[in-house]
């Protein structure tokens, strides 16, 4: 294991909240989501889950909020546990979309293979292979996070997930690409809502970081093996490529580390054999990204000189 070995991490954190939290509203907030527009927009958290299993927190890091497309981290990671003979990669890509996460155009173009699993229509598929041995997904996915967390504080956000279902016609519209091209097992409808559903998980800045540091950790979760060290690597690859959508290229120019974001403001950055870093902050970016999250990482990884190059 390795120390962290930058400026004392508690002060540091306390600053960066101070720095960052933001003053007054900016920002907007998912259109489809209509019960993440009632979070307070000065809501912000950062905490850093140690390899050698200290945890560090600022600010709103004991609030739970929706983890969103973070999720698209985890089900991955439990897919690919499943996936020994690699047939998953036939069915998803692993290259950068440049464009929105929800976005359709590409889907046709690439005659139903989504360009990564990280944007929606990628994680999608992930979801429904993973409703292959698990019919109900979503609740596997919130069992292995609070697996990881080693706490019972992770929950669905059922009123989240009901209001979100009602207005999931883009991504209806992506599950019934998917079928149409043969690249969906189970019905549209029913891996839609395990989607929302796992997508809907309430998580607090430090169980998130928590459950994040296998990844750091070259697979090797609070209790156990998670991964490979090659997946952990691979799933790392892919965060750094695709975990920003269309701001992949500049977050790694600003932060240069792999990261996943999520519509509910949070952001999981991995700092390889290190540490996991979660902030939250819920006022978005036009890409979907938080805005005051991406300042705080750009700042965070300056101040220590975390990065992976
Ligand atoms: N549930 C959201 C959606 O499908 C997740 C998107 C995100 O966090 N980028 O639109």
């Amino acid at each position: 294991t390795t120390t962290i070995d930058a400026p004392p991490l508690g002060p540091m954190l306390d600053d960066i909240v101070r720095s960052h939290r933001p003053p007054r509203e900016a920002g907007s907030v998912p259109a489809n989501i209509p019960s993440l527009a009632a979070v307070p927009f000065s809501r912000f958290g950062i905490a850093v889950a140690t390899a050698a299993g200290e945890i560090f927190t600022s600010g709103d890091a004991d609030v739970p909020f929706s983890i969103q497309s973070i999720s698209k981290v985890f089900t991955l990671a439990m897919a690919l546990r499943r996936d020994s003979s690699g047939a998953l990669w036939s069915r998803v890509l692993r290259e950068p979309s440049g464009s929105a996460f929800n976005s359709l155009v590409q889907l046709e173009v690439e005659h139903g293979i989504p360009r990564n699993p990280f944007i929606n229509a990628g994680a999608l598929v992930v979801t429904d292979r993973l409703m292959e041995e698990t019919p109900d997904a979503a609740t596997a996915v919130l069992r292995f996070l609070t697996g990881q967390t080693g706490e019972p504080g992770p929950f669905i956000d059922e009123a989240a997930a009901v209001s979100e279902l009602s207005n999931s016609s883009r991504n209806l519209a992506l599950a019934h690409f998917l079928k149409d091209f043969g690249n969906l097992r189970q019905s549209a409808e029913a891996v839609v809502e395990n989607y929302v559903r796992q997508c809907s998980i309430m998580m607090t800045c430090a169980e998130l970081a928590k459950a994040g540091l296998f990844l750091a950790r070259e697979g090797r979760g609070t209790s156990g093996t998670v991964v490979s060290r090659s997946e952990a690597k691979r799933i790392g690859s892919i965060m750094l490529t695709c975990g920003m959508y269309d701001a992949a290229g500049e977050f790694a120019y600003r932060v240069g580390l792999p990261g996943k974001s999520g519509v509910g403001g949070g952001i999981l950055v991995i700092v390889p054999g290190h540490c996991a870093i979660s902030v939250w902050s819920p006022r978005l970016d036009a890409k979907g990204n938080s805005l005051a999250g991406s300042a705080a990482l750009a700042d965070l990884s300056d101040r220590t000189g975390w990065s992976v190059f």
